[in-house]
C-alpha cells in the first residue's frame, strides 16, 4: 500500500479547459519538451535523471525531481516547474501536436511563446488488494481485478501497463466469479456477521440531510465533511507524498486516526435521494482507511524503492525486496506485517 504513482507533469496553468491534465506526455516524448526551474535551469540530471531533451528518466525520478526544486525555492508561481517547447517551431509543433495546438490556443495558450507549469500529480496505486491466482480475495466469492489489486507492477508500475493488467487480469477473475457462482442459488451470508455494517447503513443521523435539503444540520454536516476531506488530502500530499520521512509519516499516522475519531463523531447522514453528504460520509471512511494503510506501511518501509521515496533512507534495502500486508486485527485496528521474501 506504500507505493502510489505520481505522475510527475500533471498541468498546473494557466487555465486549462476541457482537456486532460496528463495530456503533456506523449507530446514531450516525441518532441523532447524542457523541463524548467523558475532560474530557467534544466535540473533533472541533479537528481539522478537523464533527460537532456529525451525522455528516459522514470516517473519516480522526475516527480522527485521536481518535488526537490520546488523545496529549494525553485518552483514557477504555480508552485511547479515550467515544461517548454519554445525550442521548437510553430510548423514543428503544429504536425505533432495536431488540431490540439488549436484547442490550447483557445485556452490562450501559444506553445512557441510560453512554457506551461506542470507538477507532479497522485495517478495509480501500485498497492491494493490481496488475491490468489484465481483473482480470488479472501472473501468467498469475492473476485478483484484492474487497478484495485495490488502486486503487478512492484514497487513502480511501467507505463502503458494498467489498462493491459486490467483486461488480462479482468478475464481471469470474471472466469473463476462464474466458475464459483455457477450452480448456487443465492449468496449465503450471514446476518450476525454483517451485523455492524447494516447498523451502520440504518443509522440515519438525525440530521435529515437530503430530506430537507439546506437545513442547518445538514448544511454543517457537508461542511464538516468538506473539512475532513481537505485536511486529509494536504496532509497526505505533505507528508505521504512524493517527499518521505519517518517523522512526516508518524505525524501523518496519528493526525489520520485523529481524523477517523473526528468522523465517527459525526452521524451518518440519513437516507435520501441524491443525499451527497452520506456519500461523502462513506466515501471519507474509505479514504481514512486507505490513508491509514498507505502511512502504516510507508512508515515500516524504511528504504528508498520505486514510488517510495524516503528522504531519511534514501538507498534501497535487499532486505525490504518483499511485500508487506496490511489487514484488520479482530479488535478492527490496521495492522501491518512482512511477507516472507520469495525463494
Ligand atoms: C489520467 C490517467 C491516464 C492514464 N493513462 C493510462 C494509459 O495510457 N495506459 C494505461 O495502461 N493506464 C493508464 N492509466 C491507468 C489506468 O487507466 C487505470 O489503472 C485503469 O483504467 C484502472 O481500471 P479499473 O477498471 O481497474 O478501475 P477504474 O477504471 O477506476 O474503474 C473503477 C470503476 O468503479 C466505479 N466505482 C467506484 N466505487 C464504486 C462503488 N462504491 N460502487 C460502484 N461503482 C464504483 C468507478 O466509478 C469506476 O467506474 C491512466 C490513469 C489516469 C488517471
Amino acid at each position: 500500500m506504500e507505493f502510489p504513482q505520481f505522475f510527475p507533469i500533471g498541468h498546473l496553468a494557466p487555465r486549462l479547459v476541457g482537456m486532460d491534465p496528463i495530456m503533456w506526455d506523449p507530446f514531450r516524448y516525441k518532441l523532447g519538451g524542457r523541463l524548467l526551474n523558475a532560474a530557467g535551469e534544466e535540473f533533472v540530471h541533479r537528481y539522478g535523471g537523464e533527460d537532456e531533451g529525451r525522455y528516459v528518466t522514470t516517473r519516480d525520478i522526475i516527480s522527485y525531481a521536481i518535488t526537490k526544486e520546488a523545496e529549494a525555492g525553485r518552483a514557477t508561481p504555480g508552485g511547479g516547474v515550467y515544461l517548454s517547447f519554445e525550442h521548437l517551431g510553430e510548423n514543428e509543433l503544429r504536425e505533432a501536436f495536431g488540431p490540439v495546438i488549436d484547442r490550447l490556443a483557445a485556452n490562450g495558450i501559444d506553445l512557441t511563446r510560453l512554457p506551461v507549469e506542470v507538477s507532479p500529480i497522485a495517478h495509480y496505486h501500485m498497492g491494493g488488494v490481496r488475491v490468489d491466482e484465481e483473482m480470488a480475495t479472501r472473501v468467498p466469492g469475492l473476485y478483484a481485478a484492474g487497478e484495485a489489486v495490488g502486486g503487478a507492477s512492484g514497487a513502480n508500475r511501467l507505463s502503458g501497463n494498467a489498462i493491459p493488467e486490467a483486461l488480462v487480469f479482468g478475464e481471469t477473475a470474471g472466469r473463476h466469479a462464474a466458475r464459483f457462482a455457477d450452480g448456487k442459488a443465492g449468496g449465503a451470508w450471514s446476518r450476525e456477521a454483517a451485523r455492524p455494517h447494516l447498523e451502520l447503513l440504518a443509522a440515519n443521523g438525525g440530521h435529515g440531510v437530503g430530506r430537507r435539503p439546506g437545513a442547518a444540520t445538514g448544511h454543517n454536516t457537508g461542511a464538516a465533511l468538506g473539512e475532513l476531506r481537505a485536511e486529509l488530502a494536504d496532509l497526505m500530499w505533505e507528508n505521504v507524498g512524493v517527499l518521505r520521512t519517518g517523522a512526516g509519516l508518524s505525524t501523518a499516522l496519528e493526525r489520520i486516526r485523529g481524523l477517523v475519531r473526528q468522523l465517527e463523531e459525526i452521524p451518518v447522514p440519513g437516507e435520501g435521494p441524491y443525499n451527497l453528504a452520506r456519500q461523502d460520509w462513506f466515501d471519507l471512511r474509505g479514504g481514512l482507511m486507505t490513508a491509514e494503510s498507505v502511512a502504516l506501511a510507508a512508515l515500516r518501509r524504511t528504504e528508498s524503492r520505486g514510488a517510495h521515496q524516503r528522504e531519511d533512507h534514501p538507498e534501497m534495502d535487499p532486505e525490504q525486496a518483499r511485500n508487506q500486508v496490511v489487514r484488520l486485527d479482530s479488535d478492527g485496528r490496521l495492522a501491518c506485517d512482512w511477507m516472507h521474501r520469495a525463494a
